[in-house]
C-alpha cells in the first residue's frame, strides 16, 4: 500500500527543519519524505557576507546535506524547481521527473528585491548564495589588483546599497578584510573607500538608536562613509545615482537592499505580497489544504494591525521545527493541534569578527561579548543540524 508522499522544496533553514522533524516523528510506513535543493549542500546564509568580503573560505558557509540526514528516512533530490503545479499537486524539476505529493512544503528562501531600480540587476553584486558570494570576493580583488596599474579611485571604491543587517554586517566584514587585501595589493589603507548608503533616514532603521549609534561609530571609525536619508536611484557601469543626482563611481557595487520571496511562489498561483504567501495560523497557503509555506517565502503578522514580522533564519528555523511536529499529527490522520506563534529571542549583527551589536531577550549586548553570541548563536544552528561532530568540523569561536 502506498504511503502519503511529503515533498520539502528548499534546504534552507526552514526545510531542513521540517524535513529532520518530519523523519524523527514518521516511520517508514507512514510517509515518504522527499527533500529537493538544487545543490548538494545547505548553505548557512547567515554566514555568507564572510566570504563575500573575503574573510572566510566559502567552504565554511556550507555543509553536503547527504552528510546530515537520515538517507533512509529522507530521500534527497538534488535538482533545480522549475514550477510548482498545485492544481495538479505536481512540482516541476529541471533534470529529473516531476515529483507528485500530497503533502508540500515550500521553503525555497528569497532573492533580491530590486524596486524596479534601473540597472540594478545588471550592475550589482548581491550576497545570496555560495556562487554569488565568491563572484564578489573575486571582482573586488580584480578590480584591486588593476588599481596597481590603472591608479583610478573607482576601482578601490566599494558601494553597498542598503543599511539593514546584510549592509551593515557585510560593511563590518569589508573593515576586517581591508588591511590585508591592502597589503596583497599594495595599496595604502586610507585610499579605500567603503561607502554605505541608505534611504530611510538611519542606518538599520527601526532598530535600538544607541545600538546604531554603537555600530555607526565603530564603523566610521574604521573609515566607513555613511549616506543616509539618500535611496539609491540608478545602478550603472560606472557607479550609482542617488535621488537628487550625485553620483558616486565605484566598480564595486553590492545591493543589500532587501529581499523578496522566491518567484516560483507567486508563479504557482498562491497569492502573495513582495513574493511572499500570507500564511494562516498552521502555515497554509491562503486557499489551498496542505499546501505549507515557510521561511523567507512565508509572511507572518503577530496580529492583525502590525506590520509583518521580518524574513529571518530565525522564523524559518521555528517554523520548520513546528512543521515538522505538527504535519506529522496531519499525515497520521488527525489535526494540527497548536496553531505557530512565533517567539523572538532577539537579534545579534556582527560589525566583523571582534565586534557586533544585539538584543537579547530585554538586554541590549555590544562588542566582544555580542560577538561571542552571535557565534555561539552560529554553533547552535551547526548542533542543531549534525549534533557535537558537524560543531567540530565546522564550528570556530
Ligand atoms: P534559505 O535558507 O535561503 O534556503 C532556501 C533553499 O532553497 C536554498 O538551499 C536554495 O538553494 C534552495 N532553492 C532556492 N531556489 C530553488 C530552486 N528553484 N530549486 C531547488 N532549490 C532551490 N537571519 C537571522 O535570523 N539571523 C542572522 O544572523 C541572519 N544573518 C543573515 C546574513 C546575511 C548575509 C543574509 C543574506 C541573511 C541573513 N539572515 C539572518 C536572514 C536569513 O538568512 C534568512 O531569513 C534565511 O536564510 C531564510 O531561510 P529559508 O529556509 O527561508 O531559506
Ligand atoms: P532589509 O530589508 O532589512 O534592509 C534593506 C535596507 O535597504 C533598508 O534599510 C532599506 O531602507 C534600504 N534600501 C531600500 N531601498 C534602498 C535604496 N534604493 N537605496 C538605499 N537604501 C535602500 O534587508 P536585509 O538587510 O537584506 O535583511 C533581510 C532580512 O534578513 C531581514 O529580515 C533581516 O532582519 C535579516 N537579517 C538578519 C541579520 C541578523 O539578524 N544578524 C543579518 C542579515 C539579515
Amino acid at each position: 500500500m502506498s504511503v502519503p508522499r511529503i515533498v520539502i522544496l528548499g534546504a534552507g533553514y526552514g526545510g531542513l527543519m521540517a524535513a529532520k522533524g518530519l523523519a524523527k516523528e514518521l516511520n517508514e510506513n507512514e510517509a515518504d519524505i522527499t527533500l529537493v535543493n538544487q545543490n548538494g549542500y545547505h548553505y548557512i546564509t547567515t554566514k555568507l557576507h564572510e566570504p563575500a568580503a573575503g574573510t572566510a573560505h566559502h567552504d565554511h558557509a556550507r555543509i553536503s546535506i547527504p552528510s546530515i540526514i537520515d538517507s533512509n528516512r529522507i530521500k534527497f533530490v538534488r535538482d533545480c524547481v522549475t514550477g510548482i503545479h498545485l492544481d495538479k499537486k505536481v512540482v516541476q524539476l529541471k533534470n529529473n521527473d516531476s515529483l507528485l505529493y500530497d503533502y508540500l512544503v515550500i521553503g525555497l528562501g528569497s532573492v533580491p528585491e530590486t524596486f524596479g531600480i534601473r540597472g540594478l540587476l545588471e550592475n550589482s553584486y548581491s550576497i545570496r548564495n555560495i556562487n554569488s558570494v565568491r563572484i564578489i570576493r573575486q571582482h573586488m580583488e580584480y578590480m584591486f589588483s588593476r588599481y596597481a596599474l590603472e591608479k583610478r579611485q573607482e576601482l578601490i571604491t566599494i558601494v553597498v546599497g542598503g543599511a539593514g543587517f546584510t549592509g551593515i554586517e557585510y560593511v563590518g566584514e569589508l573593515v576586517d578584510r581591508m588591511p590585508e587585501l591592502c597589503h596583497d595589493y599594495d595599496i595604502p589603507l586610507e585610499k579605500v573607500r567603503i561607502i554605505n548608503i541608505e534611504a530611510a533616514p538611519s542606518v538599520l532603521p527601526g532598530f535600538d538608536q544607541e545600538l546604531v549609534d554603537y555600530a555607526v561609530k565603530y564603523l566610521e571609525s574604521k573609515g566607513v562613509e555613511f549616506i543616509v536619508n539618500t535611496p539609491i536611484e540608478e545602478c550603472t557601469e560606472d557607479g550609482v545615482i542617488l535621488k537628487g543626482g550625485r553620483e558616486i563611481k565605484a566598480a564595486t557595487v553590492v545591493w543589500t537592499g532587501g529581499v523578496r520571496g522566491n518567484k516560483l511562489v507567486e508563479d504557482s498561483g498562491i497569492e502573495t505580497m513582495r513574493g511572499r504567501a500570507k500564511v494562516d495560523r498552521y502555515l497554509q497557503a491562503p486557499g489551498y489544504d496542505q499546501i505549507y509555506v515557510i521561511g523567507d517565502c512565508s509572511l507572518v503578522f503577530p496580529d492583525e494591525n502590525s506590520r509583518p514580522y521580518p524574513p529571518t533564519a530565525q522564523m524559518s528555523m521555528q517554523q520548520g521545527k513546528y512543521l515538522g511536529r505538527e504535519l506529522a499529527k496531519v499525515v497520521r490522520g488527525g489535526k494540527m493541534e497548536q496553531p505557530f506563534e512565533y517567539k523572538p529571542k532577539g537579534t545579534v549583527a556582527s560589525l566583523g569578527r571582534k565586534e557586533a551589536i544585539g538584543v537579547v531577550g530585554d538586554r541590549k549586548i555590544i562588542g566582544g561579548t555580542a560577538a561571542l553570541i552571535k557565534k555561539f548563536i552560529e554553533i547552535r544552528w551547526l548542533f542543531l543540524l549534525g549534533g557535537v561532530s558537524l560543531v567540530l568540523r565546522k564550528g570556530t569561536l
